[in-house]
């Protein structure tokens, strides 16, 4: 039908057409969405699961054609509910709301921790769709807590790819801020892309400022309506939710009293964010 457009924030039905199970606790929802298909690297889902909740989820990848994917971690009921479906069952979509990554051709390093590598998977391909050098640096807490690594390594030589695990269980032992650190001293870049907890968000802001290079960081707060109306994802003058997800160094120094160090909680109370 010429001119009809279908409006984000109208709900969606969709059969989820796969899963993939990443390590024990995180799993991928293939789904076909037209939508989402459409979406920007950094852009978030609210994914419905019938008679449970409805939560943000990130896209993890973007098409080929309708397809689309969410990569969930497994921490409460809604993505425990997440977690128990198979191929043929219902969830509902709205989006993709937000602001996504801003990709450049340029040399950029690409900053994941835990499951925070999901959309950064995403714009990993765009990036290398605009010609970019691309380094990344992924840390988990243990071996068995990888994921997305085989796909990165797809995309990636891997000698432009370090892991780090806290307890040493495989690649360089320690966090990826003590690799980044390194990087920044050494050479120029001209992006820094991060996705992970605050605490990890808060020291990349903190060394891309030191060593004066640009940086998207993407980040999260409870989110509710997602559209930007109820004010619950607040971070000081932002909402999370239409302002970002994906912020600039430039942005975040408006609310750096905040950022890394407070969090809204589900009743709208502000609590210290551990680091
Ligand atoms: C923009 C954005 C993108 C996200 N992308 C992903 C992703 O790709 N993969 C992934 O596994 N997780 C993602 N999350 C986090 C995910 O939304 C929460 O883990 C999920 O909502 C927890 O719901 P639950 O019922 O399982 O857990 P609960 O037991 O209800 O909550 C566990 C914790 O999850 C957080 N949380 C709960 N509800 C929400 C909510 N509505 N909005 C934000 N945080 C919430 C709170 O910090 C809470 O303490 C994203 C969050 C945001 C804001």
């Amino acid at each position: 039908m010429s001119g009809f457009r279908i409006d984000v924030n109208v709900m969606r039905i969709t059969r989820i057409t796969s899963v993939v199970q990443e390590n024990p606790e995180v799993k991928t929802l293939y789904f076909e969405d037209e939508l989402s298909s459409k979406g920007e690297p950094g852009q978030f889902l609210m994914v419905w699961i019938p008679g449970v909740d409805e939560v943000p989820m990130s896209l993890s990848s973007i098409g080929p054609g309708n397809s689309a994917s969410i990569t969930v971690r497994r921490v409460g009921e809604a993505t425990s509910a997440l977690h128990s479906m198979k191929a043929g069952d219902r969830i509902g979509i709205r989006g993709p709301y937000g602001v996504g990554f801003k990709p450049i051709a340029g040399r950029v390093v690409l900053v994941a921790g835990g499951v925070g590598v999901a959309p950064l998977y995403p714009l990993l391909i765009r990036l290398k769709d605009y010609g970019s050098e691309v380094y990344a640096i992924i840390g988990f807490k243990s071996r068995e807590d990888m994921v997305f690594l085989d796909r990165i390594i797809e995309v990636l030589p891997q000698s432009m790819v370090t892991v780090t695990t806290e307890d040493g269980s495989y690649g360089v032992r320690g966090v990826v801020t003590d690799v980044l650190r390194v990087k920044l001293e050494e050479e120029r870049y001209d992006m820094v892309y991060a996705c992970g907890p605050e605490g990890m968000l808060r020291e990349v802001y903190d060394l891309t400022k030191m060593y004066r290079v640009p940086v998207q960081l993407s980040l999260e707060r409870y989110i509710r309506c997602g559209m930007g109306v109820c004010g619950s994802c607040c971070l000081g003058e932002y909402r999370i939710c239409r302002d970002g997800p994906v912020f600039s160094g430039e942005q975040l120094l408006k609310v750096e009293d905040e950022f890394g160090n407070f969090k809204l909680d589900r009743a709208g109370r502000r609590l210290p964010i551990k680091r």
